[in-house]
This record gives C-alpha cells, structure tokens and sequence, in this order.
C-alpha cells in the first residue's frame, strides 16, 4: 500500500465466536488469506484466547502451551492446541509471505478463575468484577501467569510475529490484601500521601495502572525484543482508569500503537472525540462488523450489532476525520461476522483507495 492508512485487516479468533467447538481450520484461514489479499488488507491480528463466560463453546488458550503450569487453561478441543494437529505456523508463514503484518492478541488478567487456580494457586481475582474473571496484578502469581502466558505464546511462534496485543492491565479499585501493600508501600516512599480510603484507592488505581502498563509493555518486550505492543482500550484515549490511557502515558510505557474499541460509536462525532483524544499517538481503530450480539455482555457494555450500512458509514466518517496519526483499521471479529457485512467492509477499503486514503 502506499496511502495514508499502513494497517488495514481483521482480527480473528481461533476459536472465540466460531460456530464450531474446534475452532478455525487450515483451511478457512488459507482461503481467509486469499480473500484479504485480493480485496486489499495487509494486517491479521489472531486472537489466541477464548473466556466461557462470553463465548459458552469455547474457553482457555489455542496453541499448543509448552508451560505446564499453563496447560489448566488449554482449550483441548481446538484443532491447534494439539502438536500434531498446529496450523497457525504454516498460515503466519503464508501471511508474512503475502507481506502482511501478523499480531498475535490476548486478553491480559482476564481468566476463568476456576481452571487458572489449579497452574497459579495463589492468584487473586478483583472482588466484584463479572464472575470474577478480572485478576489483581498486584498479586504475584497473577503477574507470572500474565507474563508465562506471553513468553510461552511468542516462544511458540518465534521470529514470525510484528506485534502483540492486549487489553487489560489488571487494576480496577481492588481491595485485597496485595493490593493494600501496594498502597501501604507507595504511601511510605511518598507516592501517595492519604489513607487508604475510597478517593485514595481511585488516585492509586490511576497511578497504579500505569505502572504496571509500563511493567507489562516491558516484560513483553524483554521476551521478544524488537517486537511492537500495541494496546487495546477503550474509546477516549486518556488517563481514566482501568484500562485506558492517555497518550502521555502510552509513550511513557513504551507502547507503540494504541488500538481502542470503539464499539459503541453510534456517529460521527463519537468518532471525532476519539480520533482527536489520541493527539499525535499512532492509533488503528477497532471496528466491530459482528452481525450479532456477544454473550453475557452487561447493559453497561452493550455493544450493538453492527449491518452494512453502519459500516459504510463509518467508512465515511473515518474518511471525513483522518488524522496522520491514524495509522490503521482493524475489522473485528471476522469469523463472526455476516456475509453482507463483510462485504460492505470491502466495500469501505475499495472506496478508501479511490480516496486516497489507501
Ligand atoms: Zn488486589
């Protein structure tokens, strides 16, 4: 490509929303592969995990996991996770054959706590948080599964991948005992100068997330040396808390691409304030094409289906709003989504590069 936008592709689950309980094939990826190249993308982000409490068919990792302490939570009914049975290496080598940038993504923190607890026993899950999927990375077997997840899956695909994606940070106002040393600790090396009460706890869940998006960024980056973080928020880029973050603080952290959801964008101003909100940072949006609702999201998270016209408007309204720090689009999730959608998502990139903007 020689225009405006580098990254232009999807992101697919391996098994998470496929309509069977094995996940993608060879095959499908093969001719997913075609289809991208002819219709102009460039990019393939691969989501390597799936979580039961959104995807009931599906839940834990999809590579073969070399990590013994890893393997309570490998999916053993997805096709990859077998050694015998692997595809993804033939189908990353075909990719970057075909000149795409591949990523690999996980979630970060968010695990069915029942099967991680058996590898990681002392791991702490955020009190409160849906079915207590959410994990405290002030604790430390949280930390070293968070981190054994990243080194097994970039040592299992090695020198092929350009970058790795991820979500949460695992911090969200915790109560646990970990996370009141933590805050105990900051307040005695001057950090923070209240007692542990709510307004506290807020200011120190602020500070405390940026500190272990540096730590985490950092850590992956120790794994794989040379390889690009790109991290997945929310919305707004800016310093609100949980898993979203200004800027300022990305550049501070080392991450390299900010690529938030923005699911909930119903027009074009939603859209304006996000592109203006991430100044100068690279930024490749995240665009929901799913057809049909996810499972087991809150109203709070509710993300609308999306149909072809929607997405030909947002289409238009990224045409009407590029900034040179939009580096990219990425289409989510490919395997969930309608045929008249995915052709309307073609539709998009054909008019783009009538626009220059490809
Ligand atoms: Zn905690």
């Amino acid at each position: 490509m020689s225009g405006k936008l580098e990254y232009i592709g999807w992101q697919a689950g391996i098994t998470y929303q496929t309509e069977n309980r094995e996940g993608l094939d060879k095959v499908y990826l093969k001719r997913l592969l075609r289809e991208m190249n002819d219709n102009g993308m460039n990019f393939i982000s691969f989501m390597m995990i799936s979580h039961g409490l959104n995807d009931p068919l599906h839940d834990g990792y999809t590579w073969p996991v070399r990590n013994p302490r890893l393997r309570c939570y490998l999916n053993e009914k997805c096709i990859n996770t077998d050694p015998r049975n692997e595809f993804l290496k033939e189908i990353i080598a075909e990719a970057n054959g075909l000149g795409f940038h591949v990523q690999l993504f996980m979630n970060g923190f968010w695990w069915n706590p029942d099967r991680v607890k058996i590898g990681y026993p002392r791991i702490k899950f955020i009190e409160g948080s849906q079915q207590n999927y959410y994990h405290c990375a002030d604790n430390e077997d949280t930390c070293k599964l968070a981190c054994d997840e990243v080194e097994d899956l970039l040592n299992y695909y090695a020198s092929s991948v350009r970058s790795y994606g991820f979500e949460m940070v695992g911090v969200d106002g915790c109560r646990c005992d970990d996370t009141t040393k933590k805050f105990n600790d900051a307040m005695v090396m001057g950090k923070i100068t209240a007692r542990f009460n709510e307004d506290a706890v807020s200011v120190w869940s602020k500070m405390r997330a940026q500190e272990v998006l540096t730590e985490y960024t950092s850590a992956i980056k120790t794994i794989r040396p040379g390889i690009a973080v790109w991290h997945h928020g929310y919305m707004e880029l800016g310093d609100y808390g949980g898993y979203r973050f200004s800027p300022c603080t990305y550049k501070k952290a080392g991450v390299d691409v900010a690529m938030p959801c923005v699911h909930t964008i119903a027009d074009e101003n939603m859209l304006r304030k996000v592109l203006e909100s991430s100044g100068d940072f690279p930024l490749v949006l995240h665009v929901d094409t799913r057809s049909a609702p996810t499972y087991n999201y809150t109203d709070v998270q509710h993300i609308p289906s999306k149909n072809p016209a929607y997405i030909l408007s947002m289409g238009e309204w990224i045409v009407n709003n590029y900034r040179p720090n939009l580096k990219g689009v990425v289409f989510f999730n490919e395997v969930y989504t309608s045929p008249e959608n995915r052709a309307a998502v073609y539709e998009v990139i054909s008019r783009w590069r009538k626009k220059g903007l490809l």
